[in-house]
């Protein structure tokens, strides 16, 4: 196993930094000493409570992503490499990786998951239009859409650096909208 630290510097950051690891404590000690970088200057601004700053730092963990990657096989979907802005990371990648080589016509991760994202809200969109067309149907085929959906919402956060927080509070963001604008909410 190797492993392949994605570190965004915002959550829609279009070029996290990438890091590999052969160990995986080597990974987490890079982790933890970014996130100590990151949240050096309000720490050491000395106005903020020991909760806030664990808050914070809570938020710049949730903007790195660790996973671990086979050894032998790199898999058909290929990582996002950046060849122009992060050429360091990049020749560091293909160091740690030696002689494996890159297959070109890969999906980045990114771009797949937006494609299968789109894919669900698509199938939602059917099954809802069919509800309405045949309402006497059950809820099953849309339960499952809507399950399908979900699993792509949580996996978009994660490939995306959002933080599942952000989405949480847009939510209710929504839900006060709606009682003003809908009757869907009491
Ligand atoms: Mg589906």
């Amino acid at each position: 196993m190797k492993y392949k630290i994605t570190a965004a510097k915002e959550s829609l950051d279009p070029s996290p930094t990438l890091k590999f690891f052969n160990e995986l404590s080597k990974a987490e000690e890079w982790i933890s000493n970014e996130v100590d970088l990151r949240t050096e200057p309000i720490r050491m601004a000395g106005v903020c409570t020991n909760k806030e700053i664990e808050e914070e730092r809570e938020i710049e963990r949730s903007l790195i992503t660790l996973e671990s990657i086979p050894d032998e096989s790199y898999g058909p979907v290929h990582e996002e490499y950046n060849f122009t802005d992060d050429f360091g990371d990049y020749k560091a990648a293909l160091d740690a990786y030696n002689d494996i080589d890159i297959p070109m016509n890969f999906l980045d991760r990114k771009t797949e998951t937006l494609i299968i994202l789109i894919e669900e809200c698509g199938e939602v969109i059917q099954e809802s239009c069919k509800l309405i067309r045949f309402p006497q149907n059950d809820v099953s085929k849309l339960t499952k859409e809507l399950g399908d959906l979900q699993c792509m919402i949580n996996l978009t956060a994660q490939h995306l650096g959002i933080g599942t927080m952000a989405i949480g509070s847009q939510v209710n963001k929504k839900r006060e909208k709606l009682k003003e604008f809908s009757s869907l909410i009491d």
